[in-house]
C-alpha cells in the first residue's frame, strides 16, 4: 500500500528512509480561475488531481508544508493547492523517483510544465487530470 489518509501519511513517513517521493491527491470542488505563478491565468475543471513531487531531505516537512493552507506562495502547486476549492484528500508515499512515479499515471495534462521546471524526464508536467468521475 502507498497512499495514506491525511491521519496516516506522517507516521508512514516518518518510520521509512527510503521515501523520497510523494503524491498529492487534490479534489477541486468547482472549477476555478487560477494564476500560476509565472504560467498564464487558467481554469481548472472540477475533479480529481494527482501531484508528484520529492524531497530527498524533510520529506514530511514538505507534505505538511503543502497541506497548511498559510504560507507564501513558491512553487506551481501551491498556486493550485491555495485556491478556496482545492482539498488535498490524500497522500501517496514512494520510494521510486518522483518522475517515474509521475509517467505511471494515467492522468491528462491540462497545464504543461507544471511543477516540472527541475524535470529531466520529459514528464511534461508533474500535474495530471484524472477527472470527475464520483468514485475517485
Ligand atoms: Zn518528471
Amino acid at each position: 500500500m502507498s497512499t495514506w489518509s491525511l491521519e496516516e501519511w506522517e507516521g508512514k513517513a516518518n518510520t521509512d528512509e527510503h521515501l523520497v517521493t510523494y503524491q498529492l491527491h487534490i479534489t477541486l470542488q468547482q472549477a476555478q480561475q487560477i494564476r500560476v505563478g509565472c504560467l498564464a491565468r487558467f481554469l481548472f475543471p472540477a475533479g480529481h488531481y494527482l501531484y508528484t513531487g520529492s524531497a530527498r531531505r524533510n520529506l514530511s516537512a514538505r507534505v505538511r508544508r503543502h497541506l497548511s493552507r498559510q504560507k507564501k506562495r513558491r512553487w506551481h502547486i501551491d498556486y493550485l493547492l491555495m485556491a478556496s476549492a482545492a482539498r488535498v484528500t490524500a497522500v501517496g508515499l514512494f520510494s521510486e523517483t518522483e518522475c517515474r512515479c509521475n509517467q505511471r499515471i494515467n492522468g491528462e495534462i491540462l497545464l504543461s510544465g507544471f511543477g516540472a521546471s527541475d524535470c529531466r524526464a520529459q514528464c511534461g508536467s508533474h500535474l495530471k487530470y484524472l477527472g470527475n468521475k464520483a468514485d475517485k
